[in-house]
């Protein structure tokens, strides 16, 4: 199967990213997208960053039965912190039967001179790239590996709904109905 690997810190999911996630699973030639997780940086200060299990767990529940989505914590148990050519050169040697694709915002394209072995990565894995308002793509936009896409935007951030719980907000329909519930009982996010 080919499939798009869609990283993030998800904290929390939102259905901004789930937007992506379902328009790559469902307008292009993915057959499915990979919702990766990233761990925690142990070096990072971790106030805002909600623990690894419980991110993945409202990745789950914002996912549902999605049967085209899933939650991957594969960036769990590598290094940290993880660097993305080496979690792709885990997983195609662990999942030889499938074709492994980048999804990333126009916002990350521009940077991705920046990353470790960003060359190698250009060179071993087709990159769909998504157009963000308010971010030029550059010149990578003309690689041969790269596609880009324009998936309706939807102007939200985790930042925005961490924001919201912190000052007693609702975060109602800003993520899925699941994640919200699961929100409200108040352990995330609150101080
Ligand atoms: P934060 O506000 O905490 O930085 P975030 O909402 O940007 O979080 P991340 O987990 O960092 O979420 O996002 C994962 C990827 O999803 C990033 O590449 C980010 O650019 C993208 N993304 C986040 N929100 C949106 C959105 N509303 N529309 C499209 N892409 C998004």
């Amino acid at each position: 199967m080919k499939i798009g690997l869609f990283f993030g810190s998800f904290n929390p999911i939102h259905i901004g990213h789930l937007i992506i996630a379902n328009y790559m699973a469902t307008q292009t030639d993915l057959d499915r997208v990979w919702m990766v997780v990233s761990p925690q940086n142990p070096l990072k200060p971790k106030k805002t960053l909600a623990r690894d299990h419980d991110r993945l767990h409202l990745v789950h529940l914002g996912i549902g039965d999605n049967p085209k989505l899933k939650a991957s914590d594969v960036e769990f148990q590598l290094p940290k912190p993880s660097y993305t050519i080496d979690t792709l050169s885990f997983l195609n040697e662990k999942y030889p039967e499938h074709q492994f694709v980048l999804i990333m915002g126009g916002d990350n394209l521009g940077s991705l001179h920046l990353w470790k072995n960003y060359e190698q990565i250009l060179a071993g894995y087709d990159i769909y790239v998504y157009k963000r308002p308010g971010y030029e793509l550059g010149e990578l936009a003309q690689h041969p590996r790269v596609r880009v896409f324009e998936p309706p935007p939807l102007d939200i951030s985790a930042t925005y709904i961490r924001e919201c719980l912190q000052t007693g907000k609702s975060v109602r329909y800003l993520v899925p109905e699941a994640v919200w519930d699961y929100l409200e009982t108040g352990k995330l996010y609150r101080q």
